[in-house]
């Protein structure tokens, strides 16, 4: 029930996503995992507490160049390590996490599974890693295939996504919130303000049908037909 994403020059991506993810808890949740992009993607997911997540993710463990977390509220099978998010493609070329229900996604993996894409979850939210991987294997690009993918969903949902040796960080929005961060030492997206204020406090909110393409040097927001957007930078009054 909450996403938390960062890439950027602070150093320490985990410690971003932990910080994160606990100042998301309050939202309610099941499972926790992260997802880690270096020269390959590296995923932690644990049914239960953070502090059950946080054992599975040894100090040092994970260093990268961009990465996102995520609390589930489970929806579509139950709490379990499988149907924790983030999700992958087959050979964890992106990961996904999301918020929200996909309506439609049972359509959607009957045609994926016909197609040869394989599930290891009961989740709805599976169908979105294996969609972008469908995309990038008909020949589009990394942002082309997300957004293609985003584009056949139907329902409500926040989504992010990395893929392997990338320190870019895409997302989406419908009926569920995200926040863009701008930070000093890089950007942040969360479905709340609390999970990065203590590094920031200059936020973006994404608005319904929009994307962004999150990197260390900067966030490019844009519509459903891909037209850059304009956005306004709001500061955040925080009186923890
Ligand atoms: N529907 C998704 C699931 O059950 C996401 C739930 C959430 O918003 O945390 O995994």
């Amino acid at each position: 029930c909450g996403i938390i994403g960062y890439t950027g020059n602070q150093g320490n991506v985990l410690d971003v996503l932990m910080t994160g993810l606990s100042g998301l808890e309050y939202r309610g949740y099941d499972s926790a995992g992260i997802a880690v992009s270096n020269s390959s993607l590296t995923v932690r997911k644990r049914e239960g507490e953070v502090s059950a997540l946080e054992a599975a993710v040894p100090d040092g463990d994970l260093d990268g160049l961009a990465g996102i977390g995520h609390t589930r509220w489970s929806t579509h099978g139950p709490p379990s390590d499988a149907n924790a998010h983030p999700h992958t493609d087959a050979d964890s070329t992106v990961a996904v996490v999301h918020n929200g229900i996909i309506e439609n996604y049972q359509k959607l993996r009957r045609a994926l599974e016909a197609d040869g894409y394989e599930f290891t979850s009961e989740t709805d939210t599976e169908v979105i890693p294996h969609l972008i991987r469908s995309a990038l294997d008909s020949g589009a690009g990394r942002e082309e295939a997300f957004r293609q993918a985003v584009q056949h969903l139907e329902g409500s949902y926040a989504v992010a996504a990395v893929f392997d040796g990338s320190e870019t960080v895409y997302a989406a929005r419908n009926e569920s919130p995200l926040v863009l961060g701008i930070g000093d030492d890089g950007h942040y997206l969360a479905s709340d303000v609390p999970a990065f204020i203590e590094f920031t406090d200059q936020v973006v909110y994404l608005e319904d049908g929009q994307f962004a393409r999150v990197n260390p040097s900067g966030i490019v927001v844009t519509d459903e037909q891909g037209a850059v957007v304009e956005t306004a930078v709001e500061t955040i009054e925080w009186d923890p």
